[in-house]
Formats: C-alpha cells, sequence, structure tokens
C-alpha cells in the first residue's frame, strides 16, 4: 500500500535507552471482568509500537490507564525513566502524553483553530492565543503535512481532517508521545495511507507512537514492534521485521488461523437477485440511494465496497424489508414489493431472503430475549415451530437453536442465555447460523465481522462460502477491504449513493477500490492522498457555503 519503510534503527545501543512509555504490572477490574491482568510493556522513543488483540483484549483499557481516564487496580508507569502518577488527563498532558480518540471529541460548531486552542489557552486571553495558534498551525502542517483549514468548522471537514484536528491538537500541547486507538476505522485506505504517512513523519522527528489496532496488515506496514494483547494479558512483545500475519493472528487467538479464506472459483448460474434504479430518501429527506442498479447470480458473492455512510446501509435496510424505497427489486423474477404492507422483513423472508443486518444489537437480535427466542424471530411462521396455529412449539425451538449453536460453534452452546450475554463474535454467529440455515436463494450480509474475533470471523466466512457453494445469490456489504477481496467474486463500489463502477477482485487492487470509494473514477497524475485530499478540500469548500443539511 505505502512504501513507508521502518525508521532506522536509534543509534546508541538500546540497552542505554530510558523507554519513553514504561508500565508494570498493570492490572484493572470492571466489576468480574478482568480488562488488564499484571501487563508489562516498554515503548522505545521514536518508534511507532504497535498493540493489537481482538475486541475486548483491554487495549484501550490500558491506554486509558495510560491517559489518565482510569484508575488502575495496580502497577506503575514510568515516563521517561522516571514513576509518575497519571491520576488524570491533565497530568498526562504534563508528561508529554497526547491521545487521539477513536470518537473524536471535538466541538463540532467551532473551527478548527478553536478546538485546537480549547483547554490550552493563555491564562484567560483567548485572541492572542488563538494568534499564536494559528502559527503553530502553520507549522505543524509543513512539518508533518498535517494541513487543514484552521478557520473551518468541524461540522464541515470529513473524518479523515477531523482526526488531523485531533493530532493537532495533542502536538499543540506538545505530547512527546502520541497514542491513536484504532484510528484507521472510519477512514478511506487513501486517507488511512496519509495518516501513516504524518506518523512516519512524526516518527523522523523523534516522538514516540503507540498505534493500536486490531488490524494485522496495519500492524506490519508501520509498526517498529508490536505487542499482543488476548484475553486481558500481553501475551507478546516482537520486532515488526521479526514477525509474520500468521504469527500475530495465532498469539491474539490462541491456535492457529487461516487468514485466507479457502475457496473455487464461483460458478454463476440463474440471475436470482436484480435490483434496477433503486431509490431511497430518508426520514430528513436526504436521498441516500440514487439510482442503484446491480445484480447476483445464484452461487456468486457480489461484494459491495465503500467507506460507512454511502448508501450502502440503505441498500441492505430496502432489500431486508426494514426501509422503504423505489425502484425495482426481483428475486427469481417475481416483483418485490418495495413499500407497503408487503415490504416487511416477514414478507421478504417468505421469498426467499436472508439477512444478517449490519447492526446485530439492534437489528438482527433482540438482547433480553433467549437465543432460542432469537432464534425464531422473523420465522415464527415456521410450522416446525408451532404446536398449533395458536401455540408455540417452545421445546422444538429450543431443541433446533441446541442444533444450530452447535453447528455453528457458538459458545456457551445455551439457548436459555439472553442475547447480551454472549459475546459480539457469539451473538453474531446465531444470526448468521439462522439465516443460513434457512437456506435462502438470496442472502443479504452487513458487516458480518464487525466486532467479531478471528477465530470467529474465519467460521463465519466459510459458511458464506459455503452457502455460495450451494448456489445461493449473496450480497456482502462491508467496510472492510480485506474482507471484500477475500470473499466477493465480484466488487461494486458505492459512493455518495451510486455505484461508482465494478470490478473483478483478480483485476483491481486495494488502490483502485480506494479511489472509487472516495468518489474518484479516473487515475490522477498526483499521489492519491493528494488527489483525495483535494478533493475533500472543495467538498468541505462547498459545505461550508451551502447548507450542510446533505451532509453526514
Ligand atoms: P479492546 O480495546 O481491546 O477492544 P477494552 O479495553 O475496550 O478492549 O475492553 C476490555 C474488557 O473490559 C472488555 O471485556 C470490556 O467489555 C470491558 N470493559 C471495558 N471498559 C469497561 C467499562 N467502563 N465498564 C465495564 N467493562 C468494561
Ligand atoms: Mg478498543
Amino acid at each position: 500500500m505505502t512504501d513507508i519503510q521502518a525508521a532506522p534503527a536509534a543509534a546508541p545501543a538500546e540497552a542505554d535507552v530510558q523507554p519513553a512509555i514504561e508500565l508494570r504490572g498493570i492490572s484493572k477490574s470492571f466489576g468480574p471482568v478482568q480488562a488488564n491482568k499484571d501487563i508489562s510493556i516498554r515503548v522505545m522513543p521514536g518508534t511507532i509500537h504497535g498493540i493489537i488483540g481482538e475486541n475486548g483484549a483491554g487495549k484501550s483499557t490500558l491506554m486509558s490507564i495510560l491517559y489518565g481516564f482510569y484508575k488502575a487496580d495496580a502497577g506503575e508507569i514510568f515516563v521517561a525513566g522516571k514513576r509518575t502518577e497519571i491520576p488524570d488527563s491533565q497530568a498526562a498532558i504534563a508528561a508529554g502524553i497526547g491521545m487521539v480518540f477513536q470518537h473524536f471529541k471535538l466541538v463540532q460548531n467551532f473551527t478548527v483553530l478553536e478546538n485546537v486552542v480549547l483547554g490550552a489557552e493563555d491564562g484567560q486571553m483567548l485572541k492572542p492565543s488563538l494568534a499564536k495558534a494559528r502559527k503553530s498551525l502553520t507549522r505543524l502542517a509543513e512539518e508533518y503535512e498535517l494541513n487543514v483549514d484552521p478557520d473551518a468548522l468541524i461540522e464541515h471537514l470529513s473524518v479523515g481532517h477531523q482526526q488531523r484536528v485531533e493530532i493537532l491538537k495533542a502536538l499543540y500541547r506538545e505530547a512527546d508521545i502520541l497514542i491513536l486507538d484504532e484510528p484507521t476505522g472510519v477512514l478511506t485506505p487513501a486517507e488511512a495511507d496519509h495518516l501513516f504517512r504524518i506518523l512516519d513523519n512524526l516518527r523522523r522527528e523523534g516522538k514516540t507512537i503507540i498505534f493500536i489496532t486490531h488490524k494485522l496488515r496495519e500492524i506490519m506496514e508501520i509498526t517498529d514492534t508490536v505487542s499482543v494483547m488476548r484475553r486481558g494479558q500481553m501475551t507478546a512483545t516482537v520486532k515488526t521485521a521479526e514477525t509474520s500475519p500468521e504469527e500475530l493472528a495465532e498469539l491474539m487467538v490462541g491456535r492457529k488461523v487461516l487468514l485466507r479464506v479457502d475457496k473455487e472459483k464461483a460458478a454463476p448460474k440463474q440471475k436470482v437477485l436484480e435490483v434496477e434504479n433503486l431509490r431511497v430518501v430518508d426520514d430528513k429527506g436526504v436521498e441516500r440511494l440514487r439510482g442503484v442498479s446491480l445484480e447476483v447470480r445464484a452461487g456468486e458473492i457480489l461484494g459491495i465496497a465503500g467507506v460507512a455512510g454511502n448508501g450502502q446501509s440503505e441498500l441492505l435496510a430496502v432489500l431486508g424489508g426494514i426501509m422503504e424505497g423505489e425502484g425495482h427489486v426481483r428475486v427469481n423474477g417475481a416483483e418485490l414489493p418495495l413499500s407497503g404492507r408487503h415490504a416487511d422483513g416477514q414478507s421478504r423472508r417468505r421469498r426467499g431472503i436472508g439477512h444478517v443486518p449490519e447492526d446485530r444489537q439492534h437489528e438482527g437480535l433482540i438482547m433480553e430475549f433467549q437465543a432460542w427466542e432469537n432464534v425464531a424471530f422473523g420465522y415464527h411462521h415456521d410450522p416446525r415451530y408451532q404446536l398449533n396455529p395458536l401455540l408455540m412449539n417452545n421445546a422444538a425451538i429450543r431443541e433446533d437453536t441446541a442444533g444450530k449453536m452447535e453447528r455453528f460453534d457458538v459458545r456457551p452452546p445455551d439457548p436459555g442465555l439472553h442475547a447480551r450475554n454472549f459475546s459480539g463474535g457469539n451473538q453474531q454467529k446465531i444470526v448468521v447460523a439462522r439465516e443460513i440455515e434457512r437456506n435462502p436463494d438470496v442472502l443479504l450480509v452487513g458487516q458480518p465481522t464487525r466486532g467479531v474475533d478471528i477465530g470467529a470471523i474465519e467460521f463465519i466466512h466459510q459458511q458464506i462460502i459455503r452457502l455460495r457453494d450451494e448456489g445461493k445469490a449473496v450480497l456482502l456489504v462491508s467496510v472492510e477491504l480485506d474482507e471484500i477481496f477475500s470473499l466477493s467474486d465480484r466488487i461494486a463500489v458505492m459512493f455518495d449513493g451510486r455505484i461508482m463502477g465494478e470490478r473483478l477482485p483478480e483485476e483491481t487492487d486495494e488502490r483502485e477500490l480506494g479511489l472509487l470509494m472516495a468518489g474518484i473514477s479516473e487515475e490522477p497524475d498526483q499521489p492519491e492522498w493528494q488527489a483525495v485530499d483535494e478533493q475533500l478540500d472543495r467538498k468541505e469548500a462547498q459545505a461550508a457555503g451551502s447548507d450542510p443539511a446533505g451532509g453526514e
């Protein structure tokens, strides 16, 4: 993706250099959950130190302790060799530690400049602070390629630019150590590339970066050293150059994991799902789908790539009967109603559409219900689930659920457990089992592995491929390009409510898809992150000049 080289090894022997940060024996519990267990780690100055681990491994907790958000139950923090108490974020900032949050904490209707200065004003005087900040912002922008318009309102900025403001904010407070918690989750590949360049520049200037992610590729690409967390423990710290994605995956999960999905070439047959000129206007009057057409054949997976918020969710919602739309949708040649009484999820299921919704917590499951009730959810008209037209056969549903749980390796395999008491990965397995075992002609799948651990990802991917191989049509929506590449037989990219283009996975790459995801269909002459930047700048300028109601 990028050609960033690891920084040259620091000149002095490593033993002579104090770690920028050292944590010793950090433990932290939330009630019965021990999020961090006796964690020790040394982060060397001028390096990018990755921390990788599955969801819930305890990464954010550890960083929140370092940034003074949580108080550790035990353990010590050393900054540049000196034992340091960090009871709050003020103390962290004073110790030279800055944090870029997963969910930005910027004031939306303030300008970039105001946000940078906020909380770091010189005394009570705002004006001199602003003037000083403007200068310093210009310098930082030049030094690190961190350019953003100081006078733009945050609400008009793209997510990538908002993230830069967070970084600027930390640098303005003279942070030497920057913590980034899953910073690429919200970025396009080109934006992520640009972020990596910024991080590389920061490293060159001697800053220390702690980079948290659950993506192996990013660790391999940008870090010098990587620490792996599993279930609250630090399982290993290794030099990135001396490890491999396979080894890291094994350290994360605790067993060998197939990183590539094994699949045969698709053998697509007749058209099963046909979508023509689909339009959707949301309840705020914003057009979310602007004439989408596509088709999926029996025995193939069409993957929809795109940055979240470009209409993919609405596409699935309309097809799954959760939202109304206009246009034409046919399944096996028969037209489906897109509005009215017969456009609900129930009717869709009867027409052979299975749906693994993007948001399993709200649309896929009822958290307060038990697993077996959730398995009947949407399928209670199944004769096998009924004793007679008035009474459900609960015993039969429980038994069916137990079978699904066994086949889909749901842990614990207890049909009586409430949905909310399963981990994210196991909740998802319940939804996938329910939808796949109905043997739908069309399977709609949204973000099938969001928040799911690598072990379960492997399993869910295998199930989706199996369904394809049984001759079903699969429409996959995912913001994870890796997932799109490993599952799709064809890839369509959505941008701004439209399909920007369609490619075969073997004939395209992340770069090209990344451009389409940013709404650029031609190869630009300049580096892609510059092209994307310019385009974002144009969009932001437009947004600033008009009513932003149409924006995200
Ligand atoms: P990661 O960032 O690696 O995904 P977290 O540090 O967010 O993991 O979470 C580790 C564990 O601690 C999880 O089981 C999570 O549910 C739990 N946890 C985190 N924060 C809290 C909190 N404020 N209250 C209760 N439990 C929490
Ligand atoms: Mg986290």
